[in-house]
Protein backbone atom coordinates (compact mmCIF):
# COMPACT_ATOMS: atom_id res chain seq x y z
CA UNK A 1 0.00 0.00 0.00
CA UNK A 2 0.85 3.36 -0.67
CA UNK A 3 2.42 6.01 2.01
CA UNK A 4 0.32 8.94 3.11
CA UNK A 5 1.50 12.14 2.13
CA UNK A 6 4.40 13.04 4.63
CA UNK A 7 2.41 15.83 6.30
CA UNK A 8 -0.49 13.71 6.75
CA UNK A 9 1.59 10.94 7.84
CA UNK A 10 3.12 12.67 10.81
CA UNK A 11 -0.15 14.03 12.19
CA UNK A 12 -1.19 10.38 12.48
CA UNK A 13 2.18 9.57 14.20
CA UNK A 14 1.93 12.53 16.53
CA UNK A 15 -2.43 11.49 17.62
CA UNK A 16 -0.57 7.61 17.87
CA UNK A 17 1.14 8.92 20.66
CA UNK A 18 -1.97 9.80 23.15
CA UNK A 19 -2.91 7.82 25.43
CA UNK A 20 -6.12 5.03 24.43
CA UNK A 21 -5.64 6.42 20.73
CA UNK A 22 -4.10 3.43 18.36
CA UNK A 23 -2.97 3.61 14.88
CA UNK A 24 -6.84 3.30 13.28
CA UNK A 25 -8.44 6.06 15.65
CA UNK A 26 -5.11 8.56 14.76
CA UNK A 27 -6.03 8.00 11.21
CA UNK A 28 -9.72 9.06 11.58
CA UNK A 29 -8.84 11.51 13.56
CA UNK A 30 -6.23 13.06 11.51
CA UNK A 31 -8.78 12.95 8.64
CA UNK A 32 -11.19 14.40 10.98
CA UNK A 33 -8.84 17.18 11.79
CA UNK A 34 -8.05 17.69 7.86
CA UNK A 35 -12.29 18.20 7.22
CA UNK A 36 -12.11 20.98 9.57
CA UNK A 37 -12.00 24.65 8.47
CA UNK A 38 -8.74 26.56 9.33
CA UNK A 39 -10.48 28.82 12.01
CA UNK A 40 -11.32 25.14 13.60
CA UNK A 41 -8.11 23.49 13.45
CA UNK A 42 -6.69 26.80 14.37
CA UNK A 43 -8.68 27.14 17.70
CA UNK A 44 -7.63 23.27 18.38
CA UNK A 45 -4.32 24.07 18.14
CA UNK A 46 -4.18 26.92 20.17
CA UNK A 47 -6.41 25.85 22.79
CA UNK A 48 -3.51 23.03 23.28
CA UNK A 49 -0.79 25.33 23.30
CA UNK A 50 -3.15 27.36 25.80
CA UNK A 51 -3.80 24.98 28.37
CA UNK A 52 0.11 23.50 27.64
CA UNK A 53 1.28 27.44 28.73
CA UNK A 54 -1.25 28.15 31.78
CA UNK A 55 -1.66 25.03 33.41
CA UNK A 56 0.87 23.71 36.21
CA UNK A 57 1.19 22.43 39.53
CA UNK A 58 -0.14 23.63 42.58
CA UNK A 59 2.87 24.22 44.69
CA UNK A 60 1.28 23.26 47.69
CA UNK A 61 -1.05 20.38 46.79
CA UNK A 62 0.42 19.53 43.48
CA UNK A 63 -3.11 19.82 41.93
CA UNK A 64 -3.41 21.54 38.63
CA UNK A 65 -4.33 24.77 38.50
CA UNK A 66 -3.80 28.46 36.39
CA UNK A 67 -2.83 30.22 39.79
CA UNK A 68 -0.91 29.55 42.47
CA UNK A 69 -1.65 28.31 44.99
CA UNK A 70 -5.01 26.31 43.64
CA UNK A 71 -8.14 27.40 44.17
CA UNK A 72 -8.87 24.95 46.77
CA UNK A 73 -5.65 25.72 48.70
CA UNK A 74 -7.29 28.99 48.98
CA UNK A 75 -10.29 28.65 49.83
CA UNK A 76 -10.84 29.78 53.75
CA UNK A 77 -14.01 27.91 53.85
CA UNK A 78 -12.30 24.06 53.35
CA UNK A 79 -11.60 22.16 55.91
CA UNK A 80 -8.40 22.51 57.03
CA UNK A 81 -7.91 19.76 59.23
CA UNK A 82 -8.41 17.00 56.57
CA UNK A 83 -6.00 15.81 53.57
CA UNK A 84 -7.02 13.63 51.14
CA UNK A 85 -4.07 12.07 49.17
CA UNK A 86 -5.05 10.94 45.42
CA UNK A 87 -2.57 9.85 42.75
CA UNK A 88 -3.84 11.94 39.96
CA UNK A 89 -5.84 15.97 38.90
CA UNK A 90 -8.24 13.68 37.96
CA UNK A 91 -8.90 12.35 41.00
CA UNK A 92 -9.82 15.82 42.63
CA UNK A 93 -12.22 16.18 40.45
CA UNK A 94 -14.07 12.29 40.73
CA UNK A 95 -13.66 13.74 44.71
CA UNK A 96 -15.15 17.05 44.15
CA UNK A 97 -17.93 15.46 42.43
CA UNK A 98 -19.31 13.39 45.28
CA UNK A 99 -19.68 17.24 47.05
CA UNK A 100 -19.47 15.43 50.53
CA UNK A 101 -15.45 16.04 51.36
CA UNK A 102 -14.50 19.95 52.13
CA UNK A 103 -11.39 19.23 52.98
CA UNK A 104 -7.94 19.63 50.73
CA UNK A 105 -6.21 17.93 48.31
CA UNK A 106 -2.38 16.50 48.05
CA UNK A 107 -1.76 14.90 44.37
CA UNK A 108 1.22 12.47 44.26
CA UNK A 109 1.00 12.62 40.42
CA UNK A 110 1.30 8.44 40.42
CA UNK A 111 1.76 5.68 42.90
CA UNK A 112 4.87 3.62 44.16
CA UNK A 113 5.17 0.44 41.60
CA UNK A 114 8.38 -1.48 42.48
CA UNK A 115 7.44 -3.72 39.45
CA UNK A 116 7.98 -0.64 37.59
CA UNK A 117 11.06 1.09 39.60
CA UNK A 118 8.74 3.73 40.86
CA UNK A 119 9.95 4.36 44.25
CA UNK A 120 8.59 7.19 47.32
CA UNK A 121 11.12 9.70 45.86
CA UNK A 122 9.35 9.64 42.14
CA UNK A 123 5.74 10.71 43.42
CA UNK A 124 5.01 14.07 44.67
CA UNK A 125 5.05 13.05 48.50
CA UNK A 126 7.82 14.79 50.08
CA UNK A 127 5.99 17.88 49.64
CA UNK A 128 3.08 16.18 52.04
CA UNK A 129 5.80 15.59 54.52
CA UNK A 130 6.88 19.20 54.66
CA UNK A 131 3.78 21.01 54.49
CA UNK A 132 2.76 18.53 57.28
CA UNK A 133 5.87 19.99 59.53
CA UNK A 134 4.52 23.07 58.31
CA UNK A 135 1.21 23.17 59.24
CA UNK A 136 -0.21 21.88 62.83
CA UNK A 137 -4.21 21.92 61.85
CA UNK A 138 -4.16 18.82 60.11
CA UNK A 139 -5.51 15.77 62.06
CA UNK A 140 -6.72 13.41 59.38
CA UNK A 141 -5.02 12.02 56.13
CA UNK A 142 -7.23 10.18 53.68
CA UNK A 143 -5.62 8.15 51.88
CA UNK A 144 -7.73 7.43 48.36
CA UNK A 145 -5.21 5.79 46.29
CA UNK A 146 -6.41 3.86 43.53
CA UNK A 147 -7.65 0.25 44.97
CA UNK A 148 -4.56 -1.93 43.08
CA UNK A 149 -1.27 -2.99 43.88
CA UNK A 150 -0.12 0.04 43.58
CA UNK A 151 -2.55 2.12 45.58
CA UNK A 152 -2.44 -0.54 47.98
CA UNK A 153 1.43 0.03 48.40
CA UNK A 154 1.43 3.76 48.54
CA UNK A 155 -1.25 3.79 51.31
CA UNK A 156 0.82 1.27 53.22
CA UNK A 157 3.86 3.60 52.85
CA UNK A 158 2.39 6.64 53.87
CA UNK A 159 0.78 5.11 56.91
CA UNK A 160 3.76 3.62 58.22
CA UNK A 161 5.32 7.20 57.42
CA UNK A 162 3.33 9.02 58.94
CA UNK A 163 2.72 6.61 62.14
CA UNK A 164 5.13 9.00 64.14
CA UNK A 165 3.56 12.44 63.94
CA UNK A 166 0.37 10.94 65.62
CA UNK A 167 -1.84 12.08 62.46
CA UNK A 168 -4.62 9.69 62.19
CA UNK A 169 -4.25 7.76 58.72
CA UNK A 170 -7.31 6.65 57.23
CA UNK A 171 -8.16 4.58 53.69
CA UNK A 172 -11.02 4.98 51.29
CA UNK A 173 -13.16 1.27 51.44
CA UNK A 174 -13.19 -0.50 48.70
CA UNK A 175 -16.78 -0.08 47.40
CA UNK A 176 -14.66 0.85 44.23
CA UNK A 177 -13.90 -2.45 42.16
CA UNK A 178 -10.07 -3.87 43.35
CA UNK A 179 -8.03 -2.98 40.31
CA UNK A 180 -10.46 -0.29 39.27
CA UNK A 181 -9.54 3.78 38.32
CA UNK A 182 -11.13 6.05 40.99
CA UNK A 183 -11.72 8.56 38.63
CA UNK A 184 -14.06 6.17 36.51
CA UNK A 185 -15.72 5.56 39.98
CA UNK A 186 -19.83 6.83 40.00
CA UNK A 187 -20.50 8.85 42.95
CA UNK A 188 -22.60 7.26 44.99
CA UNK A 189 -19.88 4.49 45.30
CA UNK A 190 -16.95 6.92 46.14
CA UNK A 191 -19.06 8.52 48.35
CA UNK A 192 -19.42 4.99 50.01
CA UNK A 193 -15.81 4.50 49.78
CA UNK A 194 -15.23 7.68 51.79
CA UNK A 195 -17.74 7.06 54.67
CA UNK A 196 -16.30 3.66 54.98
CA UNK A 197 -12.90 4.46 55.58
CA UNK A 198 -10.93 2.89 58.26
CA UNK A 199 -7.83 3.60 60.34
CA UNK A 200 -4.43 1.80 58.40
ZN1 LIG B 1 -3.39 23.50 45.86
Amino acid sequence: MRQYPRPLNKLINELSKLPGIGGKTAQRLAFHVLSLSDSEVKSLAESIMYAKQNLHYCSVCGNLTDKDPCSVCEDESRDRTTICVVETPQDVLAMERIREYNGLYHVLHGAISPVEGIGPNDINLKSLIVRLQGDSDVQEIIIATNPNIEGEATAMYISRLLKATGIKVTRIAHGIPVGGDLEYADEVTLLKAVEGRREI
